[in-house]
This record gives C-alpha cells, sequence and structure tokens, in this order.
C-alpha cells in the first residue's frame, strides 16, 4: 500500500513538472521583458521636478495649451521624461487642437501599458510607461487615419530627443 502511494506521488510530482516545462516555452508577452525601473517615491522626488512628479507618479494633469510640446514641430523622437524610454516619432505627432501633444501612434506598443480609468466620471483608456509606471497621459479612438488613434500626452512627462 504505500509503495502504491510512493508511485502515486512520483507520478503526480513528474506531472507537475511536465505542466510547468510546457508553460516554460510559451513565449511570454513583450512587455514583461521591457527591465522595469522602479524607485520609492522618495527617489522619484529627487529625479523628478514637483511638476512632472505630479503628473508622472501622481497622475496628475498639466493645464491644456501649457505644455512646452503642444505646438513643438521638431524631427525627433519622444522619450519618457522618469525613465529615458523611446516613446512616440515626431511624425507621428498631429495637433489635435486639444491643448496636449498628440500622437497618432506609439513606437511601439510594448513600450506602453493601456489600463481603464473610470476617474473624474469618464471612461478612458490610461497610458503608462512600460518601463516606469509613470503616468503619460490618455488614448482616444478619435485620432487621424491610419491609427485612428490620439494618444493625448502630457508635455512634462515627455522630453524630446533630436
Ligand atoms: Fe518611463
Amino acid at each position: 500500500m504505500k509503495k502504491l502511494f510512493f508511485l502515486v506521488l512520483v507520478i503526480s510530482l513528474s506531472a507537475c513538472e511536465g505542466n510547468s516545462q510546457n508553460n516554460s516555452t510559451t513565449p511570454k508577452p513583450k512587455s514583461t521583458m521591457i527591465d522595469k525601473v522602479e524607485k520609492t517615491d522618495e527617489e522619484w522626488k529627487k529625479i523628478l521636478n514637483p511638476e512632472q512628479y505630479e503628473v508622472l507618479r501622481e497622475k496628475g494633469t498639466e493645464a491644456p495649451y501649457s505644455g512646452k510640446y503642444y505646438l513643438h514641430k521638431e524631427k525627433g523622437t519622444y522619450v519618457c521624461a522618469a525613465c529615458g524610454a523611446e516613446l512616440f516619432k515626431s511624425d507621428t505627432k498631429f495637433d489635435a487642437g486639444c491643448g496636449w501633444p498628440s500622437f497618432s501612434d506609439v513606437i511601439d506598443s510594448t513600450k506602453v501599458v493601456y489600463t481603464k480609468d473610470k476617474s473624474h466620471g469618464m471612461i478612458r483608456t490610461e497610458i503608462t510607461c512600460a518601463k516606469c509606471g509613470g503616468h503619460l497621459g490618455h488614448v482616444f479612438d478619435d485620432g487621424p487615419a491610419p491609427t485612428g488613434q490620439r494618444y493625448c500626452i502630457n508635455s512634462v512627462s515627455i522630453e524630446f530627443k533630436k
């Protein structure tokens, strides 16, 4: 009887192992492959200015038409102001008339995380930086072709690189 129990135990364990081996061959979503930047609130406060901290770490929103990149038209790349991850290209930037820098696409969809946001009595899709978790803005489906997307981004959350 003891032998039978031992045999069942061994079979069960090897079945589990088999499962875990199968799982390890399943490709992981790309977003989990990004080297994450994790810092405490105190560490972020040392790196970010108060306005950046409020928007990036506390999900604030800069006043419309106030941001330094709202009407910015130079050719280059916009990176996350907190961690430097490349997020948007200037050739996808357009004037949506909404008062914030707007882009029709992100450089790579794995660079951002999309989260349903039910705050302020609205249902929106929040965009955060996949690398550092910083709040960037929201994405709406009223943008220009071909994507039809409007990434509405706070100027303080991004930095321009020529
Ligand atoms: Fe970031």
